[in-house]
């Protein structure tokens, strides 16, 4: 038996879903909506409603977006040769805050994982080989996290786009800026050498 009214325990039950979210934690958030004003409840809960009502999946690289196909893959002043492909949607805000690339992105969704089952069909790669297969794209950029499951997909990724005249590239992985060599574990050692570039004066 719970020890809170039925609406409440409800609530808590919900706010318990959200990643990182504990049974003290979702207790807290509902007291506080419980205090709050009825415009800031209404607030919360319309603007849970709208996110499933308006946003969809960009038809063309699955970015999360409010219009189809979504502001980077109708962009006039972005190259639409030049896709970039991320295991999130919120990795775009990552790339993004670089301000150095100017190209698409096209969104997987997810990292193979055989693992946990999810295998090439469970990804969603289709758009973005129908985009090489129509000969849409000179480059790809492979920015998946250089973990396991990111390495698996983006050799997968390689092997499906063997064939096509497309350039596949992997992004640099190595010492963080800001540290100390000292204290790179091998593999990032291995792998800022593997992606070291001239220097030029
Ligand atoms: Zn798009």
């Amino acid at each position: 038996m719970s020890r809170y009214a039925e609406p409440m325990s409800r609530l808590i039950e919900e706010l318990k879903k959200l990643p990182g979210v504990g049974a003290k934690t979702a207790q807290r958030y509902a007291f506080h909506i419980l205090r709050s004003s009825d415009d800031d409840a209404a607030a919360l809960a319309d603007a849970v409603r709208g996110l499933k009502a308006s946003l969809r999946l960009c038809s063309v690289c699955n970015n999360v977006t409010d219009v189809d196909p979504c502001i980077y893959c109708t962009s006039p002043t972005r190259n639409q040769r030049q896709v970039c492909v991320v295991e999130e949607p919120t990795n775009i805000a990552a790339v993004e805050r670089a301000r150095e690339y100017k190209g698409v992105y096209h969104v997987l969704h997810g990292t193979l994982s055989p693992l946990h089952g999810v295998g090439p069909d469970q990804l969603r790669t289709s758009s973005l080989l129908a985009r090489v297969e129509n000969g849409e794209v000179d480059e790809v950029i492979v920015a998946i996290s250089p973990t396991l499951e990111g390495e698996a997909t983006a050799n997968w990724l390689a092997g499906a786009l063997r064939g096509f005249p497309v350039k596949i590239t992997r992004i640099a992985t190595g010492v963080p800026a800001g540290s100390d060599i000292e204290y790179a574990d091998e593999v990032t050692m291995a792998r800022a050498l593997e992606g070291r570039r001239e220097l030029k004066f």
